[in-house]
Formats: C-alpha cells, sequence, structure tokens
C-alpha cells in the first residue's frame, strides 16, 4: 500500500487534477491520497490558502467579504466544472465557506488556522466527489475520524505521536480510495490546527507511518531534487537517491521540494520517500531512503542556502571564563519567546543565529536592549540578514580535505564567510555568509566540487 501526496500545484485547475486521477487510477496501491489546497495556475495566481488567509483578515476587520468568498468558491467551482460535476454537488461546499466567518473561534490564531486549514479540508472533500464521479469510488476522509491530534500552537502544531495507535485502525480492506486533507489536524478541544506551511508533506508522512506504508509518494512539479537550485546553475545534477539526514539538512537550508518536519515521521517507521512529479510520473525521481539502502555515495550530494536568517553577533572580553554567562542569555531568549537555530562560539565571541521568519521587530527590540543591560557586552551587532549555505553529504562523514574543497573556490572568487561550522553534524559542513555573495558562494563551490 503506497501514500500517495500530491501538493498544490499538482491540484491548482481542473487539467491538474485529471493527470493526479490518471496517477492515482494507474496504480491500486495508492490507497491514501493526501491532499493540499488547490496552488497557483501561474506565477501571479493566488494560491487558495492565501486567499483564505485574506478572508479571515477581513473577517477579523470586519470588513465586506463578498469578493473575496466569490473568488475563493470560483476556484473550487471552475475544477467541479472541468469534471461536469452537477452543480448541487457543490452546495455544501459553499455553505462551508460561508459560515466560516460566522462560527466562534477560542482565538484569532484559531480562527486563522481553521480558514486556513479549509483550503485542504475542502479540496479533499471535492476531489473525492470527482473521483467517485470519474468512475474511481473515493471517500473523504476527516482528521477527525482518524483521531490526527496535534497540540494548542494553532498556526505552526506539532503531531501527538499518541495518534498513530488510531490512525492504524483506519479500515483499508474496502475498495475505496481514502481522500484526506493534508496541513492540520485537531487539538483535544477539538479547533482546527495547522502545521507550518506546506505542511501537507507532514500529514503524508504521519499517514505512511500510521498505516506502514511501503511507499510514500510525494507528488509536485520537479522530475527530482536537485543538487543545488536550479535558480543559481543551470540544468543542475539531480539526486537520484539519498539518506533521511540529507535530505533534513538540505531542506532546513532552503531545499523547498520538501517540508524538513516531514521527514521525521518517516526516518521513526523507515518509510522510504519518492519524491515524484505529476506532470512526468514516469520519471523514477528521488528517493529518500534509510542509510542501508544508499549505494554509490558521492562525497556530496547537495548544496542548500537560505537567507531567511538573522544572527546577533557579541564581543567580550574573557566571556569564556565567566560560568553561566550563556545561561543567562538564553534566559534572556526564553523571556521573549524566541528559539535559536545555531550559536557557533570564540574566546571572546559569540554569533546567535535565529530563524527570521520566526521574529517580531517587537521581540528583537526586546532582546537586544535586555542583553545589552543585563550582559554588558564590549560589542553587540545585530546581523538583519545573514545566509547560510549547507554542504550536504554522508560521503563526508570523515572524509579529508572536504573543508578545502569547499574554501579553496571560494578564496579563487574572493568571497569571505563569517562563520564556518564542521562538526556538529558528520555529514554537512555549514557556512555563514553575507547574503548578496551567498549566490556566487553556492556556484563556486558547485563547480568545484561537481567538477562542471
Ligand atoms: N496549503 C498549505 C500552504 O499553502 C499547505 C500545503 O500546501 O502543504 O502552505
Amino acid at each position: 500500500m503506497k501514500v500517495s501526496k500530491f501538493g498544490g500545484s499538482s491540484l491548482a485547475d481542473g487539467n491538474q487534477l485529471q493527470r493526479v486521477f490518471d496517477i492515482v487510477a494507474s496504480d491500486i496501491d495508492r490507497k491514501i491520497i493526501v491532499v493540499s489546497a488547490p496552488g497557483k495556475r501561474f506565477n501571479d495566481d493566488i494560491k487558495v490558502t492565501d486567499l483564505l488567509l485574506k478572508y479571515a483578515e477581513a473577517t477579523i476587520n470586519d470588513v465586506n467579504t463578498i469578493t473575496i468568498i466569490e473568488s475563493i468558491k470560483e476556484r473550487y467551482h471552475s475544477i467541479a466544472e472541468y469534471f461536469n460535476l452537477p452543480q448541487e454537488s457543490l452546495i455544501d461546499l459553499d455553505e462551508q465557506i460561508a459560515h466560516l466567518s460566522q462560527r466562534h473561534y477560542r482565538s484569532f490564531d484559531y480562527l486563522y488556522a481553521a480558514f486556513a486549514a479549509h483550503g485542504e479540508y475542502l479540496n479533499a472533500q471535492l476531489v473525492a466527489k470527482i473521483f467517485t464521479h470519474l468512475g474511481m469510488p473515493s471517500r473523504f476522509v476527516d482528521p477527525k475520524e482518524i483521531g490526527l491530534l496535534v497540540d494548542n500552537n494553532a498556526r505552526s502544531a506539532t503531531f501527538d505521536s499518541s495518534s498513530y495507535a488510531s490512525i492504524a485502525t483506519l479500515d483499508l480492506s474496502t475498495n475505496e480510495r481514502l481522500i484526506i486533507p493534508g496541513f492540520f489536524g485537531y487539538t483535544k478541544n477539538g479547533d482546527m490546527a495547522t502545521f507550518s506551511r506546506g505542511g501537507s508533506d507532514i500529514t503524508g508522512s504521519i499517514m505512511a507511518r500510521g498505516l506502514d506504508a511501503d511507499l510514500y509518494e510525494n507528488f509536485t512539479d520537479v522530475s527530482a531534487i536537485y543538487a543545488v537550485n536550479p535558480k543559481i546553475i543551470s540544468n543542475p545534477q539531480s539526486i537520484k537517491q539519498m539518506t533521511y539526514d540529507e535530505m533534513r539538512e538540505l531542506s532546513y537550508a532552503g531545499f523547498a521540494v520538501f517540508h524538513d518536519e516531514a521527514i521525521i515521521p518517516a526516518i521513526q517507521g523507515g518509510i522510504r520517500i519518492n519524491i515524484k512529479n505529476t506532470n512526468d510520473p514516469s520519471a523514477p525521481g528521488t528517493f529518500i531512503v534509510p542509510p542501508t539502502e544508499v549505494q554509490n555515495t558521492t562525497p556530496v550530494t547537495g548544496i542548500a542556502n537560505s537567507n531567511r536568517f538573522a544572527a546577533l553577533y557579541l564581543h567580550r572580553y574573557l566571556l569564556n571564563k565567566e560560568v553561566g554567562f550563556t545561561l543567562r542569555i538564553l534566559e534572556i531568549l526564553k523571556r521573549h519567546n524566541i528559539s535559536y537555530e545555531h550559536m557557533p562560539s570564540g574566546i571572546d565571541d559569540l554569533t546567535i543565529i535565529f530563524d527570521k521568519t520566526s521574529l517580531s521587530q517587537q521581540q528583537i527590540d526586546n532582546m537586544l536592549a535586555d542583553i545589552s543591560a543585563e550582559i554588558k557586552p564590549d560589542t553587540l551587532k545585530w546581523l538583519p540578514s545573514y545566509g547560510i549555505i549547507m554542504i550536504v553529504g554522508e560521503g563526508m562523514r570523515n572524509r579529508i580535505g572536504a573543508l578545502t574543497e569547499i574554501v579553496t573556490p571560494l578564496k579563487e572568487n574572493g568571497i569571505s564567510l563569517q562563520m564556518v561550522n564542521q562538526g556538529a553534524s558528520e555529514i554537512s559542513i555549514m557556512l555563514g555568509i553575507q547574503p548578496d555573495l551567498a549566490d556566487n558562494a553556492v556556484k563556486a563551490i558547485y563547480n568545484n566540487i561537481f567538477k562542471v
């Protein structure tokens, strides 16, 4: 049995959904189908999830919601029309969209979460109707029915692993395909809470583990994961297979094809993942597998980079001698509800690297003010934009000379680094760099390592 997850671009319109139908129909093992909300049909298009977030905002601000409701309905109606689905079949979907603004929510966060989750919730209902209409018996399965529980973090929820027991009881013996909305679960109070953006991948992985699937197929719009961002290097090498840990490090540092948290249920269950292209389903795609299954390991599997970071640089003499110094800084971070990503340090210096997408300006200002007052550093600098490059490969474990291959091309191209971190992870080397230099650095490293 396979769990097959289809992303937003694979479900953006009727034409795409027809491809999805053909893919599912061609393999009886594709039993559990996890769907995203309809995504972008063209570059400037708006994802249904973003339309729903606008609808949420309009509801909170008590402004007119008629136009936004119409544009959301239109997305689902145009898909239904493509398949000549009778109009009456959409009445309950329309009602659910309208009803969203009438319901009571525990907080604004839960309101946003419920609106956003409806992108997937409505789409799964629609997909089940269309598949059945096309002659493939299919049933919508609400995550509530399978007990998919999450914690109370409404818009960035964490899955409650006690749910695996109830997921495992899902009846797979009928001839129906089971259509499950991705991206959200329910809290113990019965509220909808979503994973972070792109989180339908997480649902797919949870279902694959909970049902002990033979394979988790993740259908997207690229034929493979590439060794480097194709926007930086044209026609880069594609990755045929990689290990879970390689994928986790690469997706953390910018490979957007697969959500970085989604790998965890698959690792725990030993489930193989296959990233495939809805528009080119015969291409083998990329397999993400346990380390024991990977052959022909090249030293470097992929190079990722992301500029979504910010950093705090702090200098104080004899910092290394002071007991409890780091603890005091971490207490300040905790006080302002800030988590950090990395903390490379020297004898008198410390850099703390943050994911800036999770920080508000208010949090940054408060943290800096408290560090200044309580720690009294000689120098305190805030770098609002900080780039990270991650060179990842199982073949780098204990490899002599790995760093030379990375640093030499940078030297040749006159590119300086702000930080090098080798050691924390055996399979990656992390570089900190000024964001405007990152693309050129990636090019130089890729060309040297992959001998282009
Ligand atoms: N629809 C959600 C988003 O746009 C989740 C997903 O597509 O995976 O983030």
